[in-house]
């Protein structure tokens, strides 16, 4: 079992990404949250995906472009390197699983906090501040 949290008295949040602080230096880390790989949503594993200038191609542009340029596009000539993950088809994503019961009741805090904080921001927002 996996614990974020060796040291209970550690401090987590979340501030555009999870972090802990170390009481006896005060010190910022990243926790590590335990990973585990899944298929690339981008590219469906595939490690290449088209040309992000050809994304909302209609039928009709595709036509115009002439048949020289749609037998490269078929065959792949405009495909790039996935961008989401880098030809490796597969990508990290953490593994709630792996988390113990405290761990996830942290990361739960710490989405609150984060949810609270945005809504917060979008009220402030709306009021015109
Ligand atoms: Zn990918």
């Amino acid at each position: 079992m996996n614990h974020l949290n060796p040291k209970h008295d550690h401090f987590f949040g979340y501030r555009g990404g999870f972090f802990a602080l170390d009481p006896e230096t005060g010190d910022e880390y990243e926790p590590d949250l335990p990973t585990r790989r899944e298929v690339c949503p981008r590219c469906h594993g595939e490690g290449v995906h088209d040309h992000p200038a050809f994304n909302g191609f209609t039928g009709e542009e595709m036509r115009e472009m002439g048949d020289d340029f749609r037998e490269n596009y078929i065959s792949g000539v405009y495909d790039v390197t996935c961008t989401e993950c880098s030809g490796r088809n597969v990508v990290n994503v953490t593994n709630l699983d792996a988390l113990s019961p405290s761990d996830l009741a942290i990361l739960d805090e710490c989405a609150r906090e984060r949810n609270r904080d945005a809504a917060i921001e979008r009220a402030e927002r709306l009021a015109g501040c």
